[in-house]
């Protein structure tokens, strides 16, 4: 293949000698969990996004079950509480919501961000909803007047899937007035999975909020549910961070805004040399910082056109070709009328944006795009 599309080893290459270092350190501070590495990475994590508190966890999943079951904790949320969430996101947003003892209400996608349409949250509310998800999708911000306004209304907590989207910023301030993706709503999640835009080398995530309370009741769940060593409040998990990934991923922080720029620039290249009729390009937005965690693209012959570019050496991926609704362990959902989200399920072919591509390289590839007849 001359176009990878994601090669991990060679995207942490240009980082081995300060990755090996920091673990170095770690291995000869004989903390590994709990650390300076943890508490660095915390701060840091919670100033990129504006806010004012992070608890590093064990990975993206987590955190967004740690933030439910932390309100349910608090009295906040019930585990029979509805919970909006997009049919169009990774099915880890909506495992969080049915692991909790809650009911996922999936809502459909807008054709042109591919994230939730949130003209349609309106239609479905009832007394159940007390929360509602919105996921950046392939760091796109998922952010509006009407979302807001709707969550003011009805008094829903707003909690940020933001596994794609460290680093974006949105066209609309959020509830604290900062625009940067992860410190727009009530709480949110990250997930520091190794494709990820900020990946670590295994499992890692964060929970990320304004409020002490909340903070304080993730991180005791996090820990057994131990307020106090040896002193459990909670019925408590244990879903804490490494500190070698906590350091990992401090080495990779620094680097985030140049990645997220190569990111930019080759989805920029991919905009503008994409011609192809039968090809529908993602927006871009500017109004909007969007981090491209992914560049998806739409082709209604969307088998003809991977198996063309597999052939012509560019690798591709789709994200998601069976979204949740259509999961067995979502057989409940499957007869929902979601059509814009099954549409891009059936279209989707995310071109490659991860390391190794550079602009030029996204030149080449959009000039083999512009070679399929169909
Ligand atoms: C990756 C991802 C998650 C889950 O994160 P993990 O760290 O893999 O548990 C959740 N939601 C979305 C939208 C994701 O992309």
């Amino acid at each position: 293949m001359k176009y990878n599309f994601l090669d991990l080893a060679k995207a942490n290459e240009p980082y081995m000698q300060e990755l090996q270092e920091a673990a170095c350190n770690v291995i000869k501070s004989g903390r590994y969990l709990h650390g300076e590495q943890t508490n660095l990475l915390e701060q840091e994590i919670a100033g990129l996004c504006e806010a004012k508190y992070c608890v590093a966890v064990s990975n993206g999943l987590d955190a967004l079950r740690l933030i439910l079951r932390a309100y349910i904790e608090l009295g906040v949320l019930h585990t029979d509480d509805h919970v909006i969430v997009p049919a169009n996101t990774y099915v880890a947003s909506v495992l969080a919501i049915s692991d909790n003892g809650m009911t996922p209400c999936l809502c459909d996608a807008r054709p042109d961000t591919m994230n939730m349409d949130t003209s349609l949250i309106e239609n479905l509310m009832t007394p159940a909803v007390k929360a509602i998800m919105p996921v950046h999708l392939y760091g796109t911000p998922c952010w509006d007047e009407q979302l807001i306004t709707i969550a003011k209304r009805y008094d829903l907590k707003i909690i940020e899937d933001n596994a794609q989207a460290i680093g974006a910023k949105a066209s609309t301030p959020g509830i604290n007035g900062t625009y940067t993706t992860g410190g727009l709503g009530h709480a949110s999640a990250i997930s520091f999975y190794p494709t990820k835009n900020l990946g670590a080398l295994g499992d890692a995530g964060a929970v990320v909020t304004n409020d002490e309370e909340l903070a304080k009741t993730v991180q005791a769940i996090a820990n057994y549910g131990s307020d106090r060593r040896y002193h459990n409040i909670y019925l408590g998990l244990n879903c804490r961070i490494d500190e070698i990934q906590a350091a990992m991923l401090r080495v990779k922080l620094r680097y985030l805004n140049v990645e997220n720029m190569r990111r930019s620039d080759a989805a920029l290249a991919y905009d503008s040399c994409i011609t192809n009729p039968l090809v529908t390009k993602p927006n871009i937005f500017d109004d909007m910082l969007q981090i491209w965690h992914q560049y998806v693209i739409r082709v209604k012959n969307r088998d003809a056109m991977r198996a063309y570019l597999e052939k012509n050496g560019v690798g591709t991926d789709i994200h998601y070709a069976t979204p949740p609704h259509r999961q067995p362990c979502y057989r409940r959902f499957q007869s929902y009328r979601l059509p814009v989200t099954n549409a891009i399920a059936d279209e989707a072919i995310s071109l490659p944006i991860g390391h190794p591509i550079t602009a030029s390289e996204a030149r080449e590839i959009a000039n083999i795009i512009n070679g399929f007849k169909g």
